[in-house]
């Protein structure tokens, strides 16, 4: 099903389409507002994070918090996971193939390998789950405002059970492809963000350090050919240098691992996502790891000795 067609027989996000008893694992940024919107569509969410803070928000969302892996799958009829890498995601689905009952529905929100994507599909399909790597698009405003774009992994029918949940944190959904898929689709997203990034970073350095009014310079970008969604929502804030995340440089680190990882899987050269991949190792390198992805303007910045 395309976004597209789903679009016409949407129920309302937010609409009480609950009933669902989901178990919940990771509420960081993303998950902590993402559960929560699943209890305002009226399902029984039941959350686990190793750390307090998005526990106690689930609490006060009306969720409830349990006391570890086995407490929030036992007796669910949907299992999701959103943390942040492939080792997490591993760690906890070992502890989903012992716990969850044959037939869960278990959905992965992160973003990790396509490899380990199948894997753990095929993993689970063997013990009598039923899998759909979903990982998503839109940062913390998207999580914040259901307005995700999640691009999906799995079969049809999986697909159409896990629609409600989607249509509650999320806006553009796609089937994109069988396991993996949605992985695979992520990959090129961050592909295009990293690569943009770079390319918006070194348009303010130019027009900053070349009499311009930088300001003024993006907002004519923003309305022509060159228009993105990064200069729609992050120019204002690139200028300024204000970079608190959002999504960190490190988490896009590994995203560019994965997309590599790929490229190298598929057999395909891919010399600017190459490029990307290590401006971005280099913003890690100098320290930068926990800014928001925008902050890789640091690196185009020391590149040419105007460091601000
Ligand atoms: P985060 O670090 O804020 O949240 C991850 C949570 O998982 C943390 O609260 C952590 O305590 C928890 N966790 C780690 N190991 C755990 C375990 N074994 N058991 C239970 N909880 C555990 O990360 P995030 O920004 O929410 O991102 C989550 C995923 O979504 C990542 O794969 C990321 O790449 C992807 N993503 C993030 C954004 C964004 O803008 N932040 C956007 C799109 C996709």
């Amino acid at each position: 099903m395309t976004a597209a067609s789903r679009s016409d027989s949407v129920r309302g996000r937010g609409q009480a389409t609950g009933g669902r008893r989901i178990g919940f694992i990771g509420l960081g940024i993303m998950g902590s507002p993402m559960a929560g919107h699943l209890v305002a569509a009226g399902h029984e969410v039941t959350g686990y994070d190793i750390g307090p803070t998005g526990l106690e928000k689930l609490k006060a969302a009306g969720g409830s918090a349990a006391s570890g892996v086995a407490e929030a799958v036992r007796d669910k009829d949907i299992v999701i996971t959103m943390l942040p890498q492939d080792e997490h995601v591993e760690a906890v689905f070992a502890d989903v193939l012992v716990h969850a009952a044959p037939g869960t529905l278990y959905i992965d929100f992160s973003t990790i390998t396509p490899k380990t994507a199948r894997s753990t599909a095929a993993r689970g399909i063997e013990k009598g789950l039923r899998v759909l790597d979903a990982p998503v698009s839109g940062g913390e405003p998207g999580a914040i405002n259901a307005v995700l774009s999640i691009m999906v992994g799995g079969n049809e029918a999986d697909f159409a059970e896990a629609t409600p949940i989607f249509e509650a944190v999320g806006k553009t959904i796609a089937l994109v492809g069988p396991n993996g898929a949605g992985q695979v689709v992520k990959a090129a997203n961050q592909l295009v963000v990293g690569g943009t990034y770079a390319l918006v970073a070194e348009a303010i350095l130019l027009m900053e350090n070349l009499g311009a009014d930088a300001e003024k310079g993006l907002d004519v970008l923003a309305g022509g050919l060159a228009g993105s969604k990064i200069l729609e929502l992050k120019r204002a804030s690139m200028l300024k240098r204000d970079f608190k995340p959002g999504f960190r440089i490190d988490l896009h680190h590994k995203d560019m691992g994965i997309i590599l990882q790929a490229a190298r899987d598929a057999e395909v050269s891919i010399p600017m996502g190459a490029l990307t991949a290590q401006l971005i190792a280099a913003a890690r390198a100098m320290g930068h790891g926990s800014l928001d992805h925008s902050g890789l303007l640091k690196v185009t910045e020391a590149l040419s000795g105007r460091e601000s």
